[in-house]
């Protein structure tokens, strides 16, 4: 044993990775109808048993509205689990690959194994999506799985861990709740594959803590997601879309448009398109729509109250919003204009209800302002023109892209979901989710006699080897 190993008979979950390793060895290559099982069950719990306990916990950390949740937390979870099943039986399927002349003789295949014994650690702002989305993944491909969900969102994880408890063997599936401290300590055990969302410094620390085991990892990041706005836009279109998938879960949304960069010469009309629809969606009093979500705790809060001081610090244009209170952590929609460079709200990810506007004279101005930032989880571009829509694409790098929409993709189970270098490494959903959870293994098989046995040695007399 490694003193790596060796190290880690202090640490209390290294007995339940053990219980999960030994769980693995035994079973070998979980087979397609236990793993049916497993999701089956997750399914049950999701859709029935636990559905409106899912809603009151989500409702109590988040104020999340009804709607959004059954929408955006259990629907997907279902049709993650739904798409899983009736792909399963293909997915596990040998896949065989065509083998060369010079290794006449043998053929090939590759197969999708389990890796083993797999961590997920979970955000808050979906507690259930971000956690059991990976979980139908990780269980679709055969793994036993140790859970740390986030601390800021206590309701959903307790619930989540009820729920893991209740249909899960510890040896398959096991949730463990708490803060840092316990992420550290789970992160020192030599997982065969990590799954982090977060933050994009926090998934540094989660790749170095892997290193250590040369475990791989799926890390779902964040970042700044521009939204292109050009001149040829339908902009009503375009507003009623961004104020949708900007404002829903007050901004919490790793694919929300995180600012908008628009030609200059639409920007008023952009403006007064934006308000009618942010009035359409939450009324003129947002603080009072059921349909509008508080911000998760006081620290984020916090955070955000201090972009909007910042941005007012430097002479920033509120449009409408900039509203806050503390109490209820409400902060109101808010569209903010005229920033100044250096303005924090154009640094960091938002993650948040307010939505700055940055215009632009030519779209190469646009794609170098965009080059000029880490590589964003998402780009979205509004246009008609499929010419600039073409040179958006060509001349920019993202995780993924919507065209006229935003944050749809997420939902479609056939695209890879994930982002590129500081917004993400690896991709999940789908395929891809079972793909990450799983080792290409890959196999030749000799039948009889090889070609490429003529080229062993002595490299002389081919003509009498080839007559053996
Ligand atoms: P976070 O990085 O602060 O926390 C995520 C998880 O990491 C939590 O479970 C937390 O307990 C744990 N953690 C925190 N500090 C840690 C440390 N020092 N060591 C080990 N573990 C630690 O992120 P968050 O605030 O929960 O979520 C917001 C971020 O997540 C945003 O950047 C957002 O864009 C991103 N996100 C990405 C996706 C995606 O699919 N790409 C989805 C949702 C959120």
């Amino acid at each position: 044993m490694s003193s790596n190993l060796t190290d880690l008979s202090k640490n209390p979950y290294y007995p339940l990775f053990l219980k999960q390793q030994t769980y693995q060895l035994n079973m070998g290559y979980t087979p397609f109808e236990q793993r049916i099982k497993h999701l089956n069950n997750l399914k049950k719990a999701v859709e029935v048993t636990y559905r409106e306990k899912i809603i009151d916990a989500l409702y109590k950390d988040l104020n999340k509205p009804k709607v959004e949740s059954e929408l955006t937390e259990i629907y997907q979870i279902i049709s993650e689990i739904k798409y899983a099943k009736s792909n399963l039986r293909q997915w596990m399927r040998r896949q065989k690959v065509d083998t060369p002349l010079s290794m006449f003789g043998s053929s090939s295949y590759y197969i999708y194994e389990p890796k083993g014994v797999c961590l997920i650690v979970s955000p808050w702002n979906f507690p259930f999506n971000l956690t059991f989305g990976p979980l139908v993944s990780a269980l679709a491909a055969g793994n036993s799985v140790m859970i740390k969900p986030s601390e800021m969102t206590p309701n959903s994880s307790a619930l989540m861990a009820e729920i893991v408890k209740a249909i899960f063997t510890e040896d398959v599936v096991a949730l463990i709740e708490g803060e840092v401290e316990t992420s550290t300590q789970l992160l020192q055990l030599p997982f065969h594959h990590i799954f982090f969302t977060g933050s994009p410094n926090i998934g540094k620390i989660v790749m170095s803590a892997a290193a250590k085991h040369l475990a791989s990892v799926t890390l779902e990041l964040g970042g700044k997601s521009p939204t292109v706005i050009d001149q040829t836009a339908n902009i009503d279109k375009a507003a009623k879309r961004i104020v949708w998938g900007k404002f829903m879960n007050a901004g919490q949304i790793c694919v929300s448009p995180d600012y908008i960069l628009i030609d200059e010469s639409v920007k008023d009309k952009f403006v007064e398109a934006c308000l009618k629809w942010i009035d359409h969606y939450y009324s003129e009093e947002p603080q009072m729509s059921e349909s509008y979500a508080r911000i998760v705790t006081q620290k984020h809060f916090q955070r955000l109250k201090s972009h909007l001081d910042n941005a007012k610090s430097l002479d920033a244009k509120i449009i409408v919003g900039g509203d806050v209170e503390a109490e209820t952590k409400y902060i109101a929609p808010t569209l903010v204009t005229e920033l100044k460079e250096g303005a924090t709200l154009l640094k960091e990810e938002i993650f948040g209800p307010i939505l700055p506007i940055v215009t632009y004279k030519s779209l190469e101005e646009a794609i170098n302002y965009i080059n000029n930032k880490e590589r964003p989880l998402a780009l979205y571009i509004y246009s008609k023109s499929k010419r600039n829509t073409k040179q958006i694409i060509k001349n920019t790098r993202a995780g993924g892209t919507c065209i006229n929409s935003n944050v749809i993709h997420y939902a479609n189970h056939n695209l890879p979901f994930g982002g590129v270098n500081n917004s993400g490494i690896g991709k999940s959903h789908g395929f891809y989710g079972f793909k990450a959870f799983s080792n290409q293994r890959a196999v030749v098989k000799q039948h009889t006699f090889g070609i490429n046995e003529l080229l062993f040695p002595p490299y002389t007399n081919f003509k009498e080897k080839l007559a053996r």
